[in-house]
């Protein structure tokens, strides 16, 4: 056995494997069971055997997966939630209150938008949406003192623009804030937020964690433990958990996150690649290419790029809607980062709730989840589909 603190020293692949893992006691499994119980035995009353009493509180699969979260985000804790979402939403109401201020990402995720705007906003808590790329224009949103978080995703959804981590932490402690960053797009494979100064990362394990698009999961990571007790409290006391099978069943896709991150890559610098020089492509959106603007903070902060490349389609959304409506191997869906490649129409699909606003994307632009597939099949199908 690997005790703990020989486990904190090893590397990303190891830890995705083994952090918080035991043999089951009683068994030896090595996987982790599905603890499918609401209750657990007393042995007299507050005599818990295992820790456990409820399994809203903590149920030991989901344990497994906080634990193994944690360690993948070089954390303290993990908490796993029901959804990406509720994770968004226990940290909301977790750190801030009514009256306090946000500033969020002017091309964030539609849904994270939208929990601000329809959910936060008449709770109480103002927001401003900013380019999180522009520096200045981070420093000009935030209202010392009112400010209580700096929210960042970056790479943004859809259009991979890169938000520099270690600035936006300065920025946000300087004001008495924290930097919350939304990680989805990279994963913990790619980058690491809390070890460049962010204080919470949040994920929708539905996405590149998970893996294999078969569970909605969302989580929680800090190292800051008066944090995360607030945020142990929100989780108890709002109830959005994971249940014991979807925890199994992202703790089952994280054991192989880095080898497909890995091709998830390979395939991605292919595709895009090959959209920078197509005729039918206007624009490519990659933080991979050279000429992303944001190039070179990714390079720093992001071991690779990415699975995510967006374009913009040349003949406007009429064209855009029917390249997403040709490709036969790049399935028609919203959602990313599962094994299988997917293409969407942000304007009409992810993104169709935030149309009107400052969010709003472009009417050719294309997103695609460029899968774990033969790179030259996915290739090949970009361009028959392209015409
Ligand atoms: C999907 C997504 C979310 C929301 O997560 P759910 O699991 O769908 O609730 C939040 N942020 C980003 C970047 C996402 O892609």
């Amino acid at each position: 056995m690997v005790s703990q603190t020989e486990r904190e020293k090893t590397g990303f692949e190891t830890r995705a494997i083994h952090a918080g893992y035991e043999p089951d006691p009683t068994t030896g499994a090595v996987i982790p069971p599905i603890y499918a119980t609401s209750t657990y035995a007393q042995d007299g009353v507050g005599g818990l055997r295992g820790g456990y009493e409820y399994s809203r509180s903590a149920n030991p699969t989901r344990t497994v997966l906080e634990a193994n979260l944690a360690a993948l985000e070089e954390g303290e804790r993990g908490f796993a939630f029901a959804s990406g979402l509720a994770a968004e939403d226990a940290v909301l109401r977790a750190l801030t209150e009514p009256g306090q201020h946000l500033v969020i990402p002017d091309d964030a995720y539609g849904g994270t938008f939208r929990l601000v705007d329809k959910v936060a906003g008449p709770w109480g808590l103002r927001h401003t949406p900013v380019q999180v790329a522009d520096l200045d224009a981070v420093r000009a949103a935030v209202e010392p003192g009112r400010t209580r978080i700096v929210w960042a995703e970056t790479p943004t959804n859809p259009l991979l623009n890169i938000g520099d981590i270690e600035a936006l932490a300065g920025i946000a402690h300087d004001a008495g804030a924290l930097l919350v960053v939304d990680n989805t797009f990279a994963s913990p494979y790619l980058q690491q937020p809390l070890t460049l100064g962010a204080d919470v990362v949040v994920h929708s394990t539905t996405k590149y964690v998970g893996g294999h698009s078969d569970v909605v999961g969302g989580a929680v990571v800090v190292r800051d433990l008066d944090l995360a007790e607030r945020i142990g409290f929100h989780q108890n006391a709002m109830g959005a958990v994971a249940g014991p099978f979807d925890a199994w069943l992202t703790l089952r896709g994280i054991r192989t996150l880095a080898l497909r991150m890995d091709r998830h890559c390979d395939n991605a610098e292919q595709v895009a690649a090959f959209l920078d020089v197509h005729p039918g492509v206007t624009q490519v959106y990659y933080p991979g290419l050279p000429g992303h603007p944001g190039h070179e903070v990714a390079a720093r902060q992001m071991r690779r790029f990415g699975g995510m490349v967006s374009l913009r389609v040349a003949g406007g959304e009429e064209q855009a809607l029917a390249l997403c409506e040709r490709t036969r191997i790049f399935t028609l869906g919203e959602s990313l980062g599962g094994v299988e490649s997917l293409i969407e129409h942000p304007g009409r699909m992810t993104h169709a709730s935030v149309a009107g606003t400052s969010l709003e994307v472009p009417p050719d632009l294309v997103r695609l989840s460029v899968g774990i597939e033969t790179a030259e099949d996915l290739l090949a199908d970009l361009e028959q589909a392209l015409g």
